[in-house]
């Protein structure tokens, strides 16, 4: 039997991952997940039980143990439904600044990478899958068939950032959203485990100048040259 399609989509915050995936897996009939999703939800259940952003390994338990869940649900609002401690989370509540404003501390501890990576794993096992991500072609599915890098400028990833964020009803500046995406690049290219990188074998796409469709069609027309 062939092997299921995964493809992986990586780049940096607000550079257009989750729409462009949940597009891609719509389009092509695959399974989506955004697997910054997963970070947030263990920074929303480390601030609800006041676990320190700095402990590890009580970070990892946490997350272990049933606290953070994923369904991979086309039907649902998000493309997928998350639940942290039993409670499904909105997007209003993933997104929110607080979250924001400690997630990639959070996403630096390797041994929070090692249990969300093995739970990415076991979702993407067997099945055809869009993931959205950071560290998907390089670390999460190595042998994607298909990997995209995507990028845009800064000025151009604020931009949808506060777009997408009013659509979540959370309001913010464009000074605060430009010092909050230059932060968040900063730790997530410079952390030890799993930096922001391009995989060796990915298509890097830059958005900055193209609409939602048009960068979906560049990457449908890769897929199709991959799978050919
Ligand atoms: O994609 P999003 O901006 O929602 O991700 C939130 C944070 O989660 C990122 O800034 C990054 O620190 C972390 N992340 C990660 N690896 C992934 C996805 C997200 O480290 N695969």
């Amino acid at each position: 039997m062939a092997k299921p399609l995964h493809i992986a989509i990586d780049g940096p915050a607000a550079g257009g991952k989750t729409t462009v995936a949940r597009a891609l897996a719509r389009r092509l009939q695959l399974l989506y997940l955004d697997t910054g999703a997963m970070y947030r939800a263990l920074a929303y259940l480390a601030l609800h039980t006041g676990t320190e952003v700095d402990n590890g390994p009580a970070l990892r338990r946490l997350c272990e143990e049933d606290g953070i869940r994923v369904w991979l649900d086309p039907e649902a609002p998000l493309g997928f439904r998350i639940f942290a401690a039993g409670a499904e989370l909105t997007d209003a509540m993933l997104q929110s600044p607080e979250v924001t404003a400690i997630v990639s501390t959070i996403a630096a501890h390797p041994a929070v990478r090692e249990a969300m990576v093995a739970k990415q794993r076991a979702l993407a096992n067997g099945s055809g899958i869009v993931m959205a991500g950071r560290d998907i072609g390089t670390i999460v599915l190595p042998d994607a068939r298909v990997k995209i890098f995507l990028t845009a400028t800064v000025a151009a990833r604020v931009e949808r950032r506060r777009e997408q964020l009013e659509g979540s009803g959370v309001h913010a500046s464009l000074a605060r959203l430009t010092e909050e995406i230059g932060e968040r690049d900063r730790l997530d290219r410079n952390r030890a485990v799993a930096p922001l990188v391009p995989a060796s074998d990915a298509h890097v796409i830059d958005s900055s100048d193209l609409s939602v469709k048009q960068v979906v069609d560049a990457v449908i027309a890769i897929v199709e040259r991959t799978v050919a």
